[in-house]
């Protein structure tokens, strides 16, 4: 399979404008907004094969500074980010968190189904299996200081990007949108084109979902603030 077929097959439609040009990628909207049978490689965390050929080039330069880059997140579809909404959403609820107050504390860390970056096949959250650690283990406090996940984070800002990995949440304090998330890598070779043909298509429009806990307090003005501080609130390499 040569590289346009492989697109093609996992990408969803493929356009040229001649035959001479550069191909035009137009991604398949369902598969932007976690809805689409994409072609994932991997069974426990799948994502796209172009992604887990750098990925498998990365964990072995790592490995041999004695760093074990291991996954613990990469694709996720629309109704397991919505499972992970309505749970969040519970329990605020049941803390006695009302309102726009429960959906402003589930979206510091986590997506409104059908706009997290996890469901192109692009990201990856990783550990360092190397460490033994305790309790929730996506923490900032892991990646920091003594934490046993400083030493990945080191080794990560330095060499991620030779592997085409960007960092989306960063720690930049003018940054909106999601918190900080030192284990959070996207493969910014597909994840920058799939971003504008998300933002292009109006992706977002295709989200409203009666089914979702809180559905009537996601009205257009606030979808459109979340799409410009959260989606939009990345490293400025991966826009
Ligand atoms: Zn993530």
């Amino acid at each position: 399979m040569n590289r346009s077929e492989f697109l093609s097959t996992a990408l969803g439609l493929f356009a040229f404008s001649n035959i001479d040009a550069k191909p035009l990628r137009n991604f398949d909207l369902l598969l932007l907004i976690g809805k689409g049978n994409p072609q994932m490689v991997g069974n426990s965390h799948p994502m796209l094969p172009e992604v887990a050929i750098a990925l498998k080039k990365m964990t072995q330069a790592a490995e041999n500074e004695g760093i074990q880059i291991k996954v613990v997140s990469a694709y996720r579809s629309y109704d397991r980010q919505k499972a992970i909404w309505n749970k969040k959403f519970s329990r605020f609820e049941k803390q006695g968190l009302k309102g726009m107050d429960i959906v402003n504390q589930i979206i510091k860390y986590s997506t409104i189904p059908g706009t997290s970056r996890h469901h192109w096949g692009t990201e990856i959250d990783i550990i360092d299996g190397s460490q033994s650690a305790e309790g929730d283990l996506l923490l900032k406090e892991k990646f920091h200081g003594n934490g046993p996940y400083n030493k990945l984070r080191t080794w990560m800002e330095t060499n991620a990007n030779n592997f085409g990995f960007i960092k989306p949440y960063t720690q930049d304090p003018e940054r909106k949108g999601f918190l900080y998330e030192p284990w959070h890598y996207s493969y910014a070779n597909l994840s920058k084109p799939m971003l504008k043909a998300y933002i292009d298509q109006d992706a977002i429009a295709l989200i409203k979902d009666n089914d979702l806990l809180g559905a009537e307090l996601l009205d257009s003005k606030f979808i459109n603030t979340y799409l410009k501080n959260h989606v939009l609130g990345i490293d400025s390499d991966l826009l």
